[in-house]
Formats: structure tokens, sequence, C-alpha cells
């Protein structure tokens, strides 16, 4: 008998479509916007990241061209040798500016930042202390980093002492890991006490402003911001690839910081520099971000509407409480959760059932862009409240 080392993949694949946690891609067309092109159709789009809608901007596009017309395709090698421009250090003085730190550095995703930037500043003689919703990218940078990981329930700040008091005296450093806007429920941490608790315990803070770096905060700076901590020491981490619309990631904090990751973080010395026209585009966005504050005053009128008209339309509907422009409804189960999307998908609308592993329960995540116009928020209700009569919501 020949045994076939490879044979327990399409079991486990068989197990996953039993259980509905399947996935799979869906090819989209033509540029990202409000309403893009799924499967030839024209469908509203609730299921981007483009928070600001930049990702298709003719700006934007100019400046990724111009850059690969001047620099070419490809930065060639890793920052530290051949791939690095001055483009890089621009964008890096841009990013510390808009979040008022001494100096940033880029990576060439968000998810490599996090990786990168946990990985060097803890060890094995260290402790981690995570939320328990934290993004994948930031529990496996903990993981990657060999300290001791303690999660800590949602948001949950006294758990979190706790932890600390029996904790933190038996690890060298501790570092605490939070996103900022959780991004498969839309809410945010509590900041101001968290770093109130970093201080009590002598613990360093990371902080990740994936989802509110361009989106949350008078100048779009992210939750630092809103919560009036700009200027505390922390690690704050972001990516480029949401409200602004490019790809790549940063880390922002002090000049001490900067300085160490470019000689110790893994994923920034032994990867390639990001391209030019990513970078470019990244430049060009976070100008916009900065001279046109009234993209992020339309977004938030735009989820303020979404928000009110589905609790006076759909007041049986479970949504999960949120301050951001990520609005989550849940449902009973993965198969639900499908076939709500599914017919949300045939009405012409595009927002994605979330499932386990990603989450907990199952649920509709709906993100709203600057972009939408009342037409599209009002046809989502409709459609909702439509296919609500089925699903009981
Ligand atoms: C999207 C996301 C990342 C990863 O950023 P990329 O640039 O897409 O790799 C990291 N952290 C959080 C919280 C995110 O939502």
């Amino acid at each position: 008998m020949t045994i076939d080392p490879y044979a327990w993949i399409e079991q486990s694949l068989a197990t996953i479509h039993r259980a509905d946690w399947y996935r799979a891609v869906q090819a989209l067309s033509d540029r990202p916007g409000a309403t893009v092109v799924l499967a030839g159709r024209e469908v509203i789009n609730f299921a981007s990241n483009d928070y600001l809608g930049l990702a298709g901007d003719e700006r934007l596009i100019a400046a990724a061209i111009a850059a690969t017309r001047e620099f070419g395709t490809g930065s060639t090698g890793s920052r530290l040798l051949s791939g690095h421009r001055q483009l890089h250090r621009d964008l890096e003085k841009a990013i510390a500016s808009l979040k008022q730190t001494e100096d940033a550095l880029v990576f060439s995703s968000g998810y490599l930042a996090n990786l990168g930037a946990i990985a060097a500043v803890v060890g094995k003689r260290d402790l981690i202390v995570s939320d328990q919703y934290n993004h994948s990218s930031l529990k496996n940078g903990a993981i990657l980093s060999g300290a001791t990981i303690i999660e800590y329930s949602h948001c949950d700040v006294v758990a979190l002492k706790t932890q600390l008091s029996q904790q933190r005296q038996n690890y060298r450093r501790c570092l605490i890991l939070t996103d900022s806007v959780f991004s498969m429920d839309g809410d945010l941490c509590p900041l101001p006490t968290l770093l109130e608790i970093a201080e009590e315990f002598n613990c360093m803070l990371l902080v990740d402003e994936a989802h509110a770096t361009g989106v949350i905060g008078k100048n779009g700076a992210g939750c630092v911001e809103h919560f009036g901590c700009t200027g505390k020491q922390l690690i704050q981490i972001g990516t480029l690839s949401k409200a602004l619309g490019s790809l790549g990631g940063y880390v922002a904090g002090s000049a001490n910081l900067i300085d160490f990751l470019r000689n110790r973080a893994p994923t920034w010395i032994y990867t390639t520099g990001l391209s030019p026209a990513d970078t470019a585009a990244a430049l060009a966005a976070i100008q916009i971000v900065q001279q046109e504050p009234q993209r992020g005053k339309q977004l938030w009128r735009n989820v303020d509407y979404l928000k009110n008209f589905m609790q006076q339309q759909l007041p049986h509907l479970k949504l999960l409480p949120t301050q951001s422009p990520i609005v989550c409804f849940q449902l009973p189960s993965p198969g639900d959760a499908l076939r709500v999307g599914k017919h949300l998908k045939e009405a012409g609308i595009f927002a994605p059932a979330i499932r386990p592993p990603t989450v907990p329960t199952s649920r509709i995540r709906i993100s709203v862009m600057a972009t939408h116009k009342t037409e599209h928020i009002e046809e989502l209700v409709a459609a909702l409240k439509h296919i609500g009569i089925r699903f009981d919501f």
C-alpha cells in the first residue's frame, strides 16, 4: 500500500466545506469605488477598506504612474541594500507629520510591520498581553517574538490589570497589544486607560491604527488623535492599504524606536522595499487627507446616516456596537450569514459574510465610504428589509 502524505489536504477541505467555513476569491473588474463590477454586474460596494475612495483617485494613479516612469516598477532590493529611494523617506516624513511622531518606518505591508515590530521589541524573556480580538498580524507577531503570550477578554481593562499584577514581575519587558479600531466589530480600544495601565506596570503599548488612519481623529491621524493621546510614548502601527488606497504598512514612534527597527526588524531588513508606485500613491493620499478634511467629514455623515436609518427601519437587527465606519450585524450561524450575503449580492449589494475562524460569531460586515451616495445607503437598507422577512430581523 502506498501512503499519500498529502491526502489529509482533501479531507481538511471537506471538513471546511461541511462547517460552511469554505472561502474563495471573487474577481472585481474596473476601478475600485462606491460601486464595483462583480461577476460582470454592477453592485454597491460595502465590502472594501477604501474608506475615503482614494484607491481609484486620479491623483494617486497619476503619482503612481509618474513614480514608475522615474524609478521603474520594482525597488530591486532591501531598503538597506539597493532598495531605498528618497521617495520612501518622503513618505516616512509625511506619516510622522500626520501622526505627530518623531519618525516613521515604511514596511511592505501592515502585516509585516506588526510581525517585524513585535518580534524586534520583545523576546523569550518577555511578556505580551493581547486583546483576544486583535488582528491576525498582532497574534502572529506575538508568536514570532517567542515571548509568553496572555490574551485578555475583549477591551476588558480589569482583566488586563489583574493579569499584569499577577504576571508582570516575572518578566523582563512587557508589551500590550491592541487594535485601535477592531476590524471585524468596528468598536474602539479604551486607549487612555490602556496608556495609564501601561505606565503603571512599566509596559510598552503597541496600537494598530490600520482602520483608523485617515478615518478617525480631527486630522485623520487615528484613535491616538481622537482620544487626545498625541505625543504619548507609544508604538503606532498602520497600513497604507486601507483609507490611504495604496499598499504597504508603517510603524510611527520615537526616533530611537525607528532607528532600532531599521537594525532589528527582520520583516523590514530581509524583504524588498516598497515599490515606487505604491510609495508615491501613499504619499499623494496623505497629502489629500491633510488638504481635504471634507472627505473624512462626508464619511462620518454617511456612517451616521446609515446607523440611524438602520436603527429606525430595522429595529430587530442585532447591530454590534461600533464607533467607526465598520457596521456589523450578527446572524445565528455561518450558513445564515452566507445566505444573507448571497441575497444581498442578488439585490446588487456587496457586503460580505464574516465567519469563524476569523470571528467567533457569524455576521455581515458593512463598511461605509465617503463616496457612497445617500441612494446607495437607502438601497442597502431596503434590501436588508426585504431579506429580513426570511431571516427574522
Ligand atoms: C488590514 C490590517 C492589517 C494588515 O494590513 P495590510 O497592509 O493589509 O497587510 C493589520 N492590522 C489590522 C488591524 C488590519 O485590519
